[in-house]
């Protein structure tokens, strides 16, 4: 096909060529720009009738803070680190999925509008079970107690309720997974343990809950166990281990290997700074605030704060800002201004990009005023809009260090295996089933 017609067009027309006649085409075309043009205009107009609406954008953003959090919370939702809702339901429901509605209210500080009004995108739903009595216990962790029972019936029913509520929630298994959920409008769903007391002792165990589905471990919650020491609840607690036992240190490599995340709330300083050290994946802090804004041992002191970083001897971790009033201030004093506080406290020390929120809504009995439930983070956004944080760290605040520290893991851990990383068969020296001399044959 080499018509003159076909290439008259794209030789431009010259001299000996007569000027084209308007044609269908033309016509066409001009009728398009003059509709472009319409639309043009007619946005000018809106723009200049609703920029006050926009609030007047600065950096893109309104300046009415609580417009600028919920434009910030559209693109980059709530991932909470602690939520305790697993043992709410468990202590009013007994773990009967049916014998209420998440959604409606339901008592404490978690439930489906709630989670909605707030902008959740995602959580850790706790699978707490509290320490054990150490008198049934024994000194070395050794007697029966019921806690990995009752850490399944805590993975059971999170996804009881997850399930149940397909429109809402996902159970989310990876960093991705979580980002996809989100971008569907879900809200990912993550499981977490509350303490190594949790595992029976047994590293085989923490992979079986990996398979489960859980993607982090607190390596202690108030009582030490057979892999580290915890801060306990008041000072003075007397360590067990001087921070890792032999078998926590082959925990943190297994963990590793896994891609689970190793969670230093609840720890020891020396359990934390030892972790730090050891681990190849980064870290988190699921619900921890600061010590040196309020001095509690829950709280992540400056010294610990400085060994979070990506420089050098740093240890990339995210610290997930605590609500309990207990945490935040003294009595009576917690406010949403104080908890922005601890935010910027840790920002200051260890970067905007290592601070993110771990409520622990259901987990506290009292809350800060302005932070009286799931409803209320959007509030805590816009404190810090106020306090000068932009879009692009408040984004990160509220989810995107998380998914930072959780991609991390994951990437250590493919590494690891594809290394061809043996699984840890170390067991607890003081089990006198393993421990005992191996059977003639
Ligand atoms: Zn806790």
């Amino acid at each position: 096909m080499s018509s003159s017609t076909e290439n008259a067009p794209l030789l431009g027309g010259g001299p000996t060529l007569a000027r084209p006649k308007p044609t269908h085409n033309s016509k066409i075309r001009a009728i398009i720009y003059g509709v472009l043009t319409l639309i043009f205009v007619t946005g000018l107009v809106a723009v200049s009738v609703f920029w006050e609406e926009l609030g007047g954008v600065v950096g893109g953003l309104p300046n009415d803070p609580e417009k600028a959090a919920q434009r910030i919370l559209d693109i980059a939702p709530v991932i909470d680190g602690h939520i305790d809702l697993p043992i709410l339901v468990r202590d009013l429901y007994r773990n009967n999925a049916s014998a209420f509605d998440l959604e409606k209210e339901i008592p404490g500080h978690v439930d489906i509008p709630r989670l909605r009004k707030g902008q959740v995108g995602g959580f850790f739903w706790s699978a707490y079970v509290s320490c054990p009595n150490p008198d049934i216990e024994g000194k070395d962790y050794l007697n029966s107690t019921w806690r990995v029972r009752d850490t399944l019936e805590q993975i059971d029913i999170s996804k009881l309720l997850i399930a149940r509520y397909p429109d809402t929630f996902e159970l989310a298994l990876t960093s991705k997974h979580v980002k996809s959920a989100i971008s569907r409008g879900k809200i990912a769903s993550l499981i977490g343990i509350e303490g190594a007391h949790q595992l029976g002792n047994s590293i085989a165990v923490l992979r079986q809950m990996y398979d489960l589905g859980v993607r982090y471990v607190t390596l202690t919650h108030v009582c030490h166990n057979a892999f580290a020491d915890s801060c306990g609840f008041a000072p003075g607690i007397i360590p067990r281990w001087e921070g890792l036992s032999p078998l926590g240190v082959s925990l943190i490599g297994e963990m590793n290997r896994l891609g689970m995340l190793i969670d230093l709330s609840h720890t020891s300083d020396d359990t934390a700074r030892q972790a730090l050290k050891l681990s190849k994946a980064p870290v988190i802090w699921s619900h921890s605030s600061a010590r040196a804004v309020h001095d509690v041992p829950r709280n992540v002191p400056d010294d610990i704060l400085e060994l979070v970083g990506t420089g050098p001897d740093k240890t990339d971790a995210v610290v997930m800002v605590n609500f309990a009033p207990f945490f935040v201030a003294t009595p009576g004093n917690a406010t949403i201004q104080s908890v922005a506080d601890h935010v910027d406290h840790i920002a200051k020390i260890a970067g905007k990009k290592h601070v993110g929120i771990g409520s622990d809504f259901d987990g506290i009995g009292d809350v800060p005023v302005g932070l009286e439930d799931v409803s209320k983070y959007p509030a805590l956004i816009a404190e810090l809009y106020t306090r000068g944080w932009t879009r692009f760290e408040l984004a990160g605040l509220t989810g995107r260090n998380l998914l930072r520290i959780l991609d991390g893991a994951e990437r250590v851990a493919k590494e690891l295996q594809e290394l061809g990383t043996e699984p840890s068969y170390d067991y607890y020296d003081k089990r006198p089933d393993l421990a005992r001399k191996k059977r003639e044959l």
